[in-house]
């Protein structure tokens, strides 16, 4: 319950993963927090896919959890099948993955939410958001007419603002369907304030798979994949993975699958033209993966079951927005699944989002003080991409609401977090945004498995970390530290070492354990036959210092680009400069420019066609002007 004219430092709208996260970072920071949300009981729903991480979207989840946030922790909780992405490549490239048990999943982000002291949640439709004189958010308003006061206010509506749910040739007006087969109700009027403030939307599409019945599926006929034998946790807080862990089914689609698909592309809203908007590129519907790839004969599903006590189970690989009687003969062509019954047809939805060029880099918009947007709505998809936002958007709105002036930001070479949010605030989106380590320039140095190092020093300063969390990073940051130091310590001769059985240049440069950690053929194990005193160190702290031995040589060379990169990242370009009195720009770069509004040169850089001579240009008037001034 709200309390009559009570007015909060934040108020978060949305409870799904962008939401979640908001209220927890806001409410860390210790700001009055205030979540609304449609319905209490579906805080934390994974409206699709029940499953958190993957390759980059598992280092986005790893940051999250070094900044304290709380989707590593709930999927720790809720995990039923953890599977590292890429195990065998450079630990660079790997992903921690987990599949959820979506309940779980929904009760440890509630149970994590309720944990914290400064955080109220009620239900409630926004429908509108007040501004003061000066154009700063002063309230929002319920969709009952209540007008809850506040110094900030972060959106975080998914797919519900004007949200229109297309099966076959049926158009429902909702925000997504519910677990339950219920309609969640569209977000219309927040659609129609943000037009009226200024804002571009766009409209963007995604879509789900039909549900099956667990109990009706041919299990023997099919593969199966297991989870990792050592599930490794997503939190630098959880110890072990405790839930028990389960297997999914593999199958695949069939000639007979794209003939019928085929057969009926007239019925497929993308197809009809029923839908314009443009949908995730690398999360195809079946209808668009046998159109786009008609030379395949078969594409892969993966079977996931949603939970452990439920015998939902998530056909991945098959999202659709045909008629619910073609995608009852599609599974009917599908080995194992030739007898399946379906619980609930897939579908697709189209949602209007905000041009994320709207936004500086701690995600609150340019023109609306105190008005923060975060996940699904600035165009991305993905609950890890939303979570990411959210913790970002959430500092930011209490550090806003707090008044002293403190932002907290991340730059590409801090993070992923840092890549997305620049990406999308200097390039904006054309189709649905999805993170993939090929984005990062600096992925030797934004690997998984070096977050907290990255980051959590960084949430200890600003006073978002908990002491728990303090305490944890301190101590593996002290066992790595002695860790380091043995293994700096520890030298043997090229004659040494040969005798050992290592096969070392004879260059009369003795090595240190850690330099030879950097040969790949170099195990632990071979060191630890040479220097028994290494069995000391734990398999955590072997484990990075290993990857930290192997990278070395490569880190010390991208420091210079990082050090570059920096120095255009120092250069900060005026909120209001005027982009038509700068004579010597193109009157396409002014525009481009004038579109973007970059905050710093660098950022300028990154805006797709703004031109060497156009930064060259408003370097010297910027310079100018500071001088001037
Ligand atoms: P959501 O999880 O959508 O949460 C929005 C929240 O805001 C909800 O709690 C809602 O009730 C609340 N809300 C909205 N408006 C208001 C209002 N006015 N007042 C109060 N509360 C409000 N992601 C992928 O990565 N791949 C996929 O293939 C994929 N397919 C999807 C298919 C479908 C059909 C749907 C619905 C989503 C799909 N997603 C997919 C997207 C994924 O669900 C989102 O990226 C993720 O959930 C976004 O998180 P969010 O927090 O931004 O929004």
């Amino acid at each position: 319950m709200v309390e009559r004219n009570r007015r909060y430092d934040v108020i978060v709208v949305g409870g799904g993963h962008a939401g979640c996260e908001a209220a927890a970072a806001s409410a860390r920071l210790g700001a009055a927090t205030l979540l609304l949300t449609h319905k209490l009981d579906t805080i934390g729903e994974m409206s699709c896919n029940p499953a958190i991480g993957g390759l980059g979207k598992g280092h986005l989840v790893r940051e999250i959890d070094a900044l304290d946030g709380i989707m590593s922790r709930a999927i720790d909780r809720a995990g039923i099948q953890f599977r590292m992405l890429n195990a065998s490549k450079g630990p660079a490239v790997r992903g921690p993955r987990a599949q959820a048990d979506r309940k779980l999943y929904r009760q440890a982000v509630q149970a994590l939410l309720a944990e914290q002291p400064n955080l109220d949640i009620a239900q409630a439709a926004v429908e509108d958001i007040m501004l003061d004189e000066a154009g700063r958010v002063r309230a929002v308003v319920t969709g009952e007419g209540a007008e809850i006061p506040c110094g900030a206010v972060v959106l975080t509506t998914g797919t519900f603002l004007r949200g229109l749910i297309h099966r076959g040739e049926q158009q429902i007006r909702a925000g997504r369907i519910a677990r339950d087969g219920a309609l969640d109700p569209a977000s219309i009027g927040l659609s129609g304030a943000l037009a009226r403030a200024g804002f571009r939307l766009g409209r963007l599409k995604t879509g789900t798979p039909p549900r099956l019945d667990g109990r009706t599926i041919d299990w023997a006929a099919l593969d199966r994949q297991e989870a990792d034998p050592e599930p490794v946790p997503f939190s630098w807080l959880t110890d072990r993975i405790t839930v028990p862990q389960i297997a999914c089914g593999i199958t695949t689609t069939t000639a007979a699958s794209h003939a019928l698909i085929r057969a009926n592309l007239h019925r497929a809203p993308m197809y009809s033209g029923q839908i314009a908007s443009t949908g995730p590129r690398y999360c195809p519907s079946i209808e668009d993966k046998v159109v786009r790839f008609a030379a395949r004969e078969r594409h892969q599903i993966f079977l996931e079951p949603e939970g452990l006590d439920d015998d939902t189970v998530y056909p991945n690989g098959i999202s659709t927005s045909l008629p619910a009687e073609i995608q009852a003969e599609l599974l009917k062509t599908i080995p194992g699944l030739e007898r399946a019954a379906m619980i609930r047809p897939g579908y697709a939805i189209e949602y209007d989002h905000v041009d994320p060029r709207h936004l500086r880099p701690t995600l609150e918009t340019k023109s609306v003080a105190g008005l923060f947007l975060a996940g699904q709505i600035n165009g991305t998809t993905g609950y890890e991409e939303a979570a990411a936002q959210g913790l970002i958007a959430g500092l930011n709105a209490a550090l806003k609401a707090g008044g002293d002036g403190r932002e907290f930001t991340l730059d590409r070479a801090d993070a992923y977090i840092g890549v997305m949010i620049d990406d999308l605030t200097s390039q904006g989106v054309a189709e649905p945004y999805r993170m993939f380590t090929s984005r990062a320039e600096y992925r030797l140095l934004l690997r998984a498995d070096n977050a907290d190092q990255r980051l959590t020093q960084k949430a200890i300063h600003l006073g978002a970390a908990s002491t728990e969390r303090a305490i944890a990073f301190a101590a593996r940051r002290d066992r790595l530290a002695r860790g380091r130091a043995l293994v700096e310590e520890l030298k043997a001769t090229p004659p040494a070492l040969a005798r050992a059985g290592l096969a070392i240049n004879q260059d009369g440069v003795p090595r240190s354990a850690l330099d030879l950690m950097a040969y790949p053929e170099i195990d632990f194990a071979r060191l630890t036959a040479i220097w028994p005193q290494l069995r000391s160190l734990d398999r955590d702290t072997t484990e990075q210092l290993e990857i930290d031995g192997r990278y070395a040589g490569y880190l010390a060379r991208q420091q210079k680009d990082i050090d570059a990169f920096r120095r255009d990242e120092a250069l900060a370009l005026p909120p209001d400069l005027d982009y038509a009195a700068i004579g010597s720009l193109s009157t396409e770069m002014r525009q481009k420019l004038a579109a973007g509004r970059p905050a710093t040169l660098g950022q300028a850089a990154r805006i797709a066609g703004v031109t060497p001579a156009a930064l060259t240009a408003l370097l010297r008037h910027v310079k100018r002007r500071d001088k001037a001034a």
